[in-house]
């Protein structure tokens, strides 16, 4: 379909001044930070109220044009991208803070409100409030984070972002608008129970069953003391106890892994090939908080006892906790860490501007295995070791992820970014870890696993929501030939 005549469709739902057709503009959505190739959309259309997006998605319906939603389009898995051209959908415009319900702790927004945008509108909250907050850029989308099912700072607690969504208001590819959880009955959207769990038809679905416009989340206590520490450890297989052993203990807000290539890149080493056998191999932190001094001293006791513990049963390499304050009094490049949203900048702002990642849920019992097999499988492609860890749900799971920055503009890199990131696929599936925010290449591989029944009810459920696959298409295998 010709530009004009894209245009004059639209116009009839937003502003031309909001449809953008421009050759530059449309370049600059066609890529992210990642190795994925990519996908120039034909529009991009900026919306800013539920008439809009309604209007538009009749107008896309009738004329069989993809939609394909995009707020700061960080997702690393080249979720919204177009490579079947269409209209991506810039929602960055479209962000009220609806609600903020103090009492039952829930509010309620828009898509294109930010981490940033509500923890600011949070901090003068009495009782104070918090949502869990990832280690992405503050001008990220938190219902994409939701609806990815991504985690935050809160997840050790409360698991992964999805299980925080109470409610959605969602527009579906026919145009009818249908509402989920107690928002399909209550004006207050208190929960997802006691209705027929139909949340889940839009979690982890990656924008292909429907336009979400609403979304209600549960908000949680934020205590007015805080303390974070970081632990220096020499032994990996040390760390993992460590984090499985205090994530039981149902007292920390976060507990994280960094592995040692971090602490160069955020002293400005680009790619760390090298650590000298006397650094430590991971950096943990855990974040904790208290209603007063002798809880947190209460917490912070109970650290030092799991390392002593841990120490005396198996020799660990592991020292004592410093406070983060500490730290960066003397390596201020911490602070990265102490306040949450936060940049990222060693990953975000490398020289040749490559991000990507094979970021997975999985059990902690095999965090040990798979991180030796990981870190192997990111030497021989010549990547530094960059893993991510952390338990989640009490630890009953957690989030292994290894990151690679490269260049993007050389092929032969991202190539090589696509080979390792292929063999890490294949080895945390054989480990029994499952990928989040699945790249549609990624889908390949785990459909070869997944039980068959599963990914039929996938389609099938798909075909009634969206029988013309024209929601952000080409992701979960859905409207493609049965694999075989
Ligand atoms: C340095 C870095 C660190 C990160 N750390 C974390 C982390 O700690 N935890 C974590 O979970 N993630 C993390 N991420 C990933 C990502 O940044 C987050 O998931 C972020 O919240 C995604 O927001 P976004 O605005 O970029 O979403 P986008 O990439 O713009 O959108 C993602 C996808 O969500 C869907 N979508 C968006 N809005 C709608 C809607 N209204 N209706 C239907 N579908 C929709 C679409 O399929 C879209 O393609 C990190 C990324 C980076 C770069």
């Amino acid at each position: 379909m010709s530009a004009t005549h894209l245009k004059v469709l639209f116009e009839q739902a937003v502003p031309p001044d909001r449809l953008l057709l421009d050759e530059r503009t449309l370049a600059a959505y066609a890529r992210d930070m990642t190795e994925h190739p990519p996908g120039r959309p034909d529009i991009v259309i900026q919306l800013t109220t539920f008439d809009e997006a309604k209007a538009v998605v009749g107008i896309a319906r009738d004329n069989g044009i993809p939609l394909i939603p995009r707020v700061a389009g960080t997702n690393l898995g080249g979720l919204s991208l177009a490579p079947r051209g269409g209209a991506i959908l810039d929602l960055t415009g479209w962000k009220k803070i609806i609600n903020i319900n103090e009492v039952d702790m829930i509010a309620i927004i828009e898509p294109g409100v930010t981490f940033r945008q509500l923890v600011d509108v949070l901090q003068h909250k009495a009782p104070p409030l918090t949502i869990g907050i990832p280690l992405s850029p503050p001008h990220t989308s938190i219902m994409a984070n939701c609806l990815l099912d991504g985690l935050g700072n809160r997840s050790l607690v409360h698991g992964a972002m999805g299980q925080w969504i109470t409610g959605l208001e969602v527009i579906l590819a026919s145009g009818q608008v249908v509402r989920t959880g107690a928002f399909a009955l209550s004006d207050v959207p208190f929960s997802r129970s006691p209705l027929p769990d139909l949340t889940g038809l839009f979690v982890s679905w990656q924008g292909t069953t429907g336009l979400v416009s609403k979304m209600a989340v549960e908000l949680k206590p934020r205590l007015p003391l805080r303390k974070q520490v970081f632990i220096l450890t020499y032994d990996r297989h040390a760390t993992y106890e460590l984090m499985r052993r205090l994530a039981r203990q149902n007292l920390f807000d976060d507990i994280a892994g960094l592995s040692w290539p971090t602490g160069k890149m955020l002293y400005g080493v680009a790619k760390p090939l090298w650590k000298d056998p006397d650094e430590p191999e991971f950096f943990t932190y855990i974040d904790m908080s208290g209603s007063s001094e002798a809880e947190l001293q209460v917490k912070e006791t109970a650290v030092c006892r799991a390392i002593d513990t841990l120490k005396k049963e198996q020799d660990a390499a592991i020292e004592d906790p410093l406070d983060l304050r500490t730290l960066c009094a003397v390596a201020p490049e911490f602070e990265t860490f102490a306040e949450f949203p936060t940049d990222l900048d060693f990953l975000t702002k490398t020289p040749g501007g490559g991000l990507s990642w094979v970021g997975t849920y999985g059990p902690m019992s095999r965090f040990d295995m798979a991180a030796d097999e990981g870190i192997g499988i990111m030497a021989r492609h010549g990547f530094p070791p960059v893993i991510v860890s952390r338990p989640m749900k009490g630890g009953h799971f957690g989030v292994l992820r290894f990151i690679e920055t490269f260049n993007r503009e050389d092929a032969a890199e991202v190539e090589n970014v696509r080979q390792c990131n292929r063999a890490l696929t294949d080895m945390v599936l054989d480990h029994g870890f499952i990928p989040y925010k699945t790249p549609a290449w990624s889908v390949d591989r785990l459909l070869g696993r997944m039980h068959p029944g599963t990914h039929a009810l996938m389609r099938q459920i798909h075909h009634v929501l969206d029988p013309t696959s024209i929601m952000n298409p080409g992701h979960w295998r859905l409207d493609v030939e049965e694999p075989k």
